[in-house]
């Protein structure tokens, strides 16, 4: 019996840069696809453009890639440990011709491309040392002529046809393929040849890369056929775009594309790569949340569409500080997902904002556990944790100026209550969440007045919001000491 043979996928980033989320999107296909189908997926770093490489883009592409949780079977690989065997490649092809050494200089060929543009005629290269002599060549040589190397066409008709799982089957005539170098005159090979010789000895199965590699597949299909290597299966994915069909972009939207900006922002991992698989892949009853189990069993290559995907780049609005799916996916991960699997995002948060007590962790962690259970349910972030629900774990905390003027200094009376009702609290003997409601409209009814009034003026002190989950609750999570002092602080706010 035939076995099917194993997928071989390949990540291949260039470290110019962060991981953005076009990169992103690619791992999480090439991923997906591998562990769908119990492939391999190897990473690799294509890092011979030395000038715009660097170590830091290295390390911070591998974290974004761990902190989403994509893992790799092989590598990470660098290219540029590999470009013997490029130039070694490029040997062979000159020996079994198809290659040849071009001599001509770079001011024969401006020149032969200007006239080409003036008479209007092809500005691809003419051919012209394409049937040198041995001998003639041998004589540049010896004259010390520096020369690149060229894949040789083939000519007199016929084309490259190939079928992309995505785009369908593409032609490209010979005709419209120059004999493009592969082999710089520096000795250096060129990227579409390492990046061939590469996938060839990986023994990649399945190229799964971005769209615009599309344009570069016939000449690499080409060398795959000149070395005598069969070519993998190509999927290229479309676009990402933002709403003003601008494809995304480091240059135009800066941070706002880095994967490590959403960890920063407060996303979980596992949401964002929910949302990052949906642009430009779906399933046919558009679904939107998968467990991780879920997406690899309904994830298809079948499945990505050739329309552009839309990426809501939000900059400036004072809402949402990205997509609002992207948010609306992260929400509600945050606040379905057991309590144990949000902790440690929060407890990283916490530590970013100087606000983490190792208590948390070991006497206090029952009390941490529901104190984010109750607090999350109006959260759309794990920075939410610092900022709005920043009282709970520090005494420390802003109040909202709206919460401030509206629910504290409204109500003149407050000044004289908040203390009465500090002591009242602090009298209670077991201090439940009936006990503190009790306290608290008996208060109100005591005084003649909503106890609405009350219980937005304690929010505000205590919480610094306007807004909150039920009162009573907030209390017992804030604890019964802390209430007490903080509504005893909060009477300077009338001076
Ligand atoms: N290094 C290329 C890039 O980052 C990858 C191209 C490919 O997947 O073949 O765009």
């Amino acid at each position: 019996m035939l076995m099917a043979q194993q997928v071989i996928v390949r990540f291949p980033p260039s470290p110019t840069g962060y991981l953005h989320i076009g990169g992103a999107r690619t791992a999480i296909f090439n991923w997906l696809f591998a562990q769908k189908t119990g492939g391999k997926f190897i990473l690799r770093i294509e890092d011979t453009d030395v000038e715009r490489s660097s170590e830091e883009s290295i390390l911070g592409i591998l974290e974004s890639l761990k902190w989403l949780g994509i893992t790799w079977d092989e590598g990470p690989y660098s290219q540029s440990r590999f470009i013997k065997e490029h130039v070694a490649a490029a040997q062979k092809l000159l020996e079994s011709g198809h290659a040849y050494k071009c001599f001509c200089t770079k001011e024969d060929l401006d020149r032969k491309r200007e006239e080409a543009r003036k008479n209007k005629a092809p500005l691809q290269y003419d051919g012209t040392c394409r049937n040198l002599t041995p001998e003639e060549i041998a004589k540049k040589e010896a004259a010390g002529m520096p020369y690149t190397i060229r894949l040789k066409i083939p000519r007199g008709g016929g084309s490259v046809i190939f079928e992309d799982i995505v785009y369908g089957f593409i032609e490209k005539k010979y005709e419209d393929i120059e004999d493009f170098v592969i082999v710089r005159s520096n000795g250096q090979p060129l990227y579409i040849l390492s990046n061939a010789v590469d996938d060839i000895r990986d023994r990649i199965t399945h190229v799964i890369r971005g769209q615009d590699g599309l344009a570069n597949t016939p000449k690499q299909i080409l060398i795959y056929k000149a070395l005598g290597a069969p070519a993998p299966k190509f999927a290229h994915m479309s676009l990402t775009l933002d709403t003003k069909k601008a494809k995304i972009s480091k240059r135009t939207h800066g941070e706002l594309v880095a994967v490590h900006f959403y960890k920063e922002h407060g996303f979980l991992p596992w949401a964002f790569v929910n949302y990052l698989a949906l642009l430009g892949w779906s399933t046919s009853d558009s679904r939107e949340i998968f467990s991780r189990e879920e997406l690899i069993e309904a994830f298809s290559l079948k499945g990505i569409s050739r329309a552009n995907a839309i990426f809501d780049v939000r900059k400036d609005d004072p809402k949402f500080f990205t997509d609002p799916k992207a948010i609306s996916i992260n929400t509600h991960y945050l606040r379905n997902l057991p309590v144990e699997e949000i902790e440690p995002y929060v407890t990283e948060q916490l530590e970013k904002a100087g606000i983490w007590d190792p208590e948390f962790q070991s006497i206090k962690r029952d009390w941490f556990l529901r104190t984010i259970d109750l607090i999350r349910s109006r959260y759309h972030v794990t920075t939410d944790f610092v900022t709005l629900g920043r009282a709970y774990f520090s005494d420390d905390y802003p109040i909202d100026p709206k919460a401030l003027k509206k629910n504290i200094l409204k109500h003149e009376g407050l000044k004289e209550w908040f203390p009465i009702l500090a002591d009242r609290l602090q009298a209670v003997e077991t201090f439940t969440v009936d006990e503190a409601e009790r306290v608290i409209r008996e208060m109100a009814e005591e005084l003649g007045i909503k106890a609405g009034i009350l219980i937005n003026g304690i929010r505000a002190a205590v919480t610094g919001q306007v807004k909150g989950p039920g009162l009573f609750d907030v209390l017992i999570a804030v604890r019964q000491g802390r209430v007490a002092e903080r509504l005893r602080k909060a009477v300077t706010f009338f001076n």
